[in-house]
Parts: C-alpha cells; structure tokens; sequence
C-alpha cells in the first residue's frame, strides 16, 4: 500500500534483540494427587515443565473422596465447594461447563446455636454459592488427572538430595529413577512433616505446627428416606457437626445414603474406638435430629487428618507471595502446598498449589538456569 504523503519516512535499522534466555524444562515431582497437587502439577505443565505426580492411593482426589458399593456411592470426604477468588472462580465455571461440577442449593438447615465466631453478621447476608463435583466429589480432580502423568500406588516414604538432584523412595517400588530438580509435598501438614524430618527441618517445622483435625464420619445406606424434611445440616451439637442426604445432590440417582459428620473433639475423643462404637454412637445422634429409620447398612471412616489451618505467620524465608498461600526453598527447590496453607478447604488447596506453581517457575535466585532435562525420560 503506497504510504500517506504526510507520514515521515523513518529510517530503516535494524535492533539486535538480546537472545531471550532458554525456557528451563524443570523435572518436578508432586507428591499428592489432591487438589493441591493437581492444581500445582496443571500450572506448572501449562508453563511446559516435566510433571511426575505420586499418591499412594488408587486414584487422585484425596480428601474429595468417594466410597463406592454395590448400587450406591457416597461422598464421605469434602461435601461441597464454594469459589471467591477470581481465579478459582474461573476454574469452577471451567468444571461446571465441562459437566464435571454443578450447583448445589439444598435445603439447609442450622442445628443448635452456632459458635459465636462462626454466626453470621447481620449485612454478611450474600448469598453462598455451593457447588459439588458430579456425579462424585471426585469428578473435577479426576479430570484435571486426565492431562497429567499419575503413577498411584507410589507412597512416598523417602527424599534424599544428592548434587541437586532428588531422589524419592516409595513403599512399593522402592528408589525411583532417574531423579528430580524440584520436590513438591501437597500434602496434609503432619504427612508433608514426616517427610521433611531429617531432609528440611525449618520446613518440617512449620509443617508441625499444624496438627490437623480428625473426624469421624458415617456413611447410611436405607431402604427410605429417614429425613425427607431437609437435605443438609451444619449440627451444634457434642456428637455431630454434619448431615447430608447425599443422594440428593445432583446427577446422583441411588439409594437413599446419608453422610454424617462428627465434630472434631469428639471424633478426637473417640479415635481409637472401634468403628461399630462409632457407627452406634452417632446413629443415635442423627436419630435424635429426626431419621426415623434404622439403616440396612452403615460404615465408618476416620479421617485422621481431615481439616486445619496454619495458625500464625509462615516464616518469610518461604512464603510464596505477598499473602503466603504455599511454602518454598528457591534453592533447595523443595516446597509445600495444600489446603492447610491456605485456609483449609477446597479452594484454598486449589489457590495453594497454583501459588506454589508460580514460585517453582519463578528463576533460580542465583540466575541459574537449573538443570537440562529430557521431559520425556520414564520414571520406573
Ligand atoms: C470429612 C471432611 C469433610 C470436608 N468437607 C469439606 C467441605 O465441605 N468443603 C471444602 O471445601 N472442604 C472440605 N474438606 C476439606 C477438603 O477435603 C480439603 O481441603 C482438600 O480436599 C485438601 O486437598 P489437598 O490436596 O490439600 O490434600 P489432600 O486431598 O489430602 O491430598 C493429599 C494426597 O496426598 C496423598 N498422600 C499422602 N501421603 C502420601 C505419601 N507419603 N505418598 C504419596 N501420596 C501421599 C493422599 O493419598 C492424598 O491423595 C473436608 C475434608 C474432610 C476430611
């Protein structure tokens, strides 16, 4: 196109750009396939780096767990999520679109007087938006699994760092090779601790300072409804602190199964009790909230760690950004994600693993470029 008689003509030179650094191709191992994990393993392949993910059970997901039987499955971890950060927002609207959550507005009561701490304020009346995976709690995490390399059955139960390379033990296979320039533990604090003693002790440190809480649960399986009256309820009551018509929430077409949650200090109280005490003790209390029936079948399962939030500051030496949602040594390479980090739910565990991602991409502080490696290379 002839150019306009009034724009100057600019002198033609040309600019040697300097050579844009190399990417660095990290080799990172995640160990936990929670969404801690999944999360941090999802951003750090987006970013091109060479992703091993280990969990030591049969599938990803973690807490957000289900337990599945003949005819019936439940969600006895995690029962929902709610999203307020705009980043989690965009992935929960990202699951919603791709089927693999949905809204969930049951209707919820509110047992006994809530704590003081945790009453709503008058004005704090927004409305709270709950989603659920479906059909199980576990469907977003299975999807986010889909696009990474999972090797289950792989319970780590070993780190060693030799010459900047690290090298992880798992109870099943022992010594894997070849190793890795960068470790993540998305793990629960005392697990993630576990690991730690002995190989990074300021961050095994900080990782014990969250015991993490237990709680007892309860899956109920009827021939009828117990409870028609309402779908859910946070309970302030000494045995139970949650109930759920798990049956009801959406895309779930199966017989009628209820979720019952006990409250921290009395599942702390009751730890070592045998589950048919347990199963028992909190029949009666769900039996107290109305459930007019007595279950064809109930199990228990303990969850040992099952909720908590750091107390206190992280140490500044490893808090990733600016309101710290994860921990990281830039030169050992080795750092921690998870919801305990974060304020202890699902979200937090997603916001924590994508915190922890950016620093495990962020350069070395030394400048140096880390270690070359072949992407594609096999761990056995
Ligand atoms: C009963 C219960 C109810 C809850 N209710 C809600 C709720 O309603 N809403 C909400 O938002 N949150 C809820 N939560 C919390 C929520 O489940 C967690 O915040 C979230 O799932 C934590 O994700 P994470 O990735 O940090 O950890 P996890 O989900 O615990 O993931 C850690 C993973 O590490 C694996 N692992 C552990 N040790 C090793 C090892 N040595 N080697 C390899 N793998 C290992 C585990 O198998 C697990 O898959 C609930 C939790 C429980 C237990």
């Amino acid at each position: 196109m002839p150019s306009s008689p009034r724009s100057p003509q600019l002198p033609s030179f040309s600019v040697s750009a300097p050579a844009a650094p190399e990417p660095v191709v990290r080799r990172v191992a995640v160990i936990g396939a929670g969404l801690a994990g999944l999360s941090c393993a999802d951003a750090l392949r987006g970013h091109g780096h060479a992703v091993w993910l280990f969990d030591k059970s049969r599938g990803p997901s973690g807490r957000a767990s289900t337990r599945r039987g003949e005819g019936w499955s439940c969600d006895h971890g995690a029962q929902y999520f709610t999203a307020s950060d705009p980043a989690f927002v965009s992935e929960v609207r990202r699951w919603c679109e791709t089927g693999v959550a949905a809204l969930w507005s049951p209707r919820l009561r509110v047992i006994g007087e809530a704590p003081a701490n945790l009453q709503r304020q008058p004005g704090q009346a927004a409305p709270i938006h709950r989603y659920v995976g479906v059909p199980t709690m576990t469907a977003p995490a299975q999807a986010l699994a889909q696009r990474q390399r999972l090797l289950t059955g792989h319970t780590i139960d070993m780190l060693r760092r030799n010459d900047g390379d690290w090298r992880l033990r798992s109870a099943e296979h022992g010594w894997l090779e070849p190793g890795f320039d960068s470790v993540v533990l998305a793990l629960p604090a005392p697990q993630a601790q576990a690991l730690l003693l002995g190989v990074h002790d300021e961050l095994a440190t900080l990782a014990a300072r969250e015991p993490m809480e237990p709680c007892w649960t309860v899956m109920a399986l009827y021939e009828r409804d117990p409870l028609p009256q309402f779908d859910a309820a946070f309970v302030n009551q000494p045995v139970l602190s949650w109930v759920c018509a798990n049956h009801r929430k959406p895309a779930r077409d199966m017989r009628a199964c209820w979720v019952l949650q006990a409250q921290p200090a009395w599942s702390r109280a009751w730890l070592e009790a045998p589950p048919e005490t347990v199963i028992e003790a909190m029949l009666a209390a769900f039996a107290a909230l109305g459930a007019d029936a007595a279950p064809r079948q109930a199990l228990a399962h303990r969850w040992r760690y099952a909720r908590g939030a750091l107390a206190g500051a992280m140490p500044q030496a490893y808090g990733v950004g600016q309101r710290p949602r994860a921990a990281w040594d830039a030169a050992a390479r080795l750092g921690m994600c998870g919801d305990w980090l974060c304020g202890g739910r699902i979200e937090g565990a997603w916001l924590s693993g994508r915190a922890l991602a950016q620093a495990v991409c962020a350069p070395t502080p030394d400048g140096s470029p880390g270690a070359g490696v072949d992407p594609h290379s096999p761990v056995v």
